[in-house]
């Protein structure tokens, strides 16, 4: 018997190595070292944690796309192998270079659709954690992937799951996906009490450490309606084959059901390292840096309806994901911009679902929109929740 070939590692590109899913991809490269080399690592101002992760990692590229931060950079901090460079046209000369096999998509909101979308277009394999890229422009952002024959990998947990579920068949064989929610750290709270969470309550996650605004997300459930349109794109199916069920203790990931009735799912503690690996090393299973479910602590897993009626959020998700069009890219901007609005105390928690309501109703719907089309509309959008002020009939 011969041993087997060791792979080729393959080369990555981590766009946003600096947040909380560009720290979990390089503790993943750096317990994979066969398996996964650093070609280039992106980030918006933190130069300085860029300059250490370039030092660890010795990239070929590194960028920085906040040009003061660029230019305050102490260039001596990264390593001579390293090239600094700065801006949008470096990033999607790194996504679409021939010294790059999968492109780590892990900017945080609409900013991530400029370099997934040159990584597609060079044909490359991304794995996506950048939802928002589905959102703003699923229809567009999918055709382009298969017209480039590229690589669509899902990196948010429950896609991870649903896709890990899907294994050899197709959507035609699915009845529906269920996306499982932790529910946030507001679960079981009225639709009074929400008037007064703080930004610091918002940001404690019961169960996931993440970035400040997915946290926001995560806590208005606009992440699970946000994830029911990613959804919807990187699987192909309608609306109304996806449901939503809080789950709080975050370790089944999600369930598929098939025509024939029988349900599958993914388990595994909440870590986005496992989800982060698999997209990497896919279709391999290898050792990575993840701990194992002890099924010695585990006693019961809970199950409850999400509370809609509180958390209006996932009723946009669900419609934004029935009428498509310029829907998502404006329900996408007018969230970042409420969520903010909401963290610099400008508005209060549950300002954030009426304001995207009404910034939704109010927009110029286009139902097959080009991509300056979706770009207006984001530009408007954000504009529309810079303006808009509670009234006070909406509390
Ligand atoms: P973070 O806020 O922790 O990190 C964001 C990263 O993007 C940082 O590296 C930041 O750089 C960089 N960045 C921000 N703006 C720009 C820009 N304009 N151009 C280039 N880089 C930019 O976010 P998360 O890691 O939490 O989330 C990243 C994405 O992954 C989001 O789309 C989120 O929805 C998704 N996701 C996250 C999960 C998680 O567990 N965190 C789970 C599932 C999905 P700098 O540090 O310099 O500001
Ligand atoms: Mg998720």
């Amino acid at each position: 018997m011969t041993a087997a070939a060791s792979p080729t590692p393959r080369r990555v590109a981590v766009l946003g190595s600096t947040g909380s899913i560009g720290t979990s991809t390089l503790d993943v490269a750096a317990a994979l070292p066969g398996r996964i080399q650093v070609a280039g690592l992106v980030a918006n101002s933190k130069w300085a944690d860029l300059a250490e992760q370039c030092r660890k990692f010795r990239p070929r590229v590194a960028i920085l796309t906040d040009k003061a931060a660029f230019d305050a950079a102490d260039k001596s901090a990264f390593p001579p192998e390293t090239a600094l460079q700065f801006g949008d046209d470096a990033v999607c000369r790194l996504a679409s270079s021939p010294d790059v096999d999968v492109v780590l998509s892990a900017v945080v909101g609409a900013a991530g659709l400029t370099g997934t979308w040159a990584a597609l277009e060079a044909g490359k394999t991304v794995a996506l954690a950048n939802k928002e890229t589905l959102v703003v422009g699923g229809s567009l952002v999918t055709e382009l992937a298969a017209r480039r024959n590229a690589k669509l990998l899902p990196v948010d947990s429950e896609h991870s799951a649903i896709f890990q579920a899907l294994a050899g068949h197709t959507a035609a064989d699915v009845d529906r996906v269920v996306l499982t929610a932790s529910g946030g750290p507001f679960r079981g709270r009225t639709a009074a009490e929400l008037e007064a969470v703080t930004p610091a309550e918002a940001l404690k996650h019961p169960t996931w450490q993440m970035g400040p605004k997915i946290t926001i997300d995560s806590a208005t459930l606009m992440n699970k309606a946000l994830e029911v349109i990613e959804a919807r794109w990187l699987f192909g199916l309608r609306a109304d084959q996806i449901d939503v069920i809080v789950h709080p203790e975050s370790v089944v990931h999600s369930f598929v059901e098939y025509a024939d009735g029988s349900v599958l799912a993914q388990l595994s503690p909440p870590d986005m390292r496992l989800p982060i690996q698999y997209a990497l090393t896919y279709p391999d299973r290898v050792h990575g840096p993840t701990r194992r479910l002890n099924w010695r602590e585990l006693s019961r897993f809970t199950f409850e309806q999400p509370d809609r009626g509180t958390f209006q959020c996932l009723d946009l998700g669900f419609e934004v994901a029935a009428r498509g069009g310029t829907c998502g890219a404006v329900l996408n901007a007018a969230n970042e911009a409420a969520v903010a609005r909401f963290l610099t105390g400008q508005i209060r928690f549950p300002d954030i679902a009426r304001c995207c309501r009404a910034v939704l109703d109010a927009h110029d719907f286009d139902p097959a929109p080009t991509l300056d089309a979706l770009l207006r509309r984001d530009r408007w959008a954000r504009q529309e929740v810079a303006r808009w002020t509670p009234t006070q009939t909406s509390r």
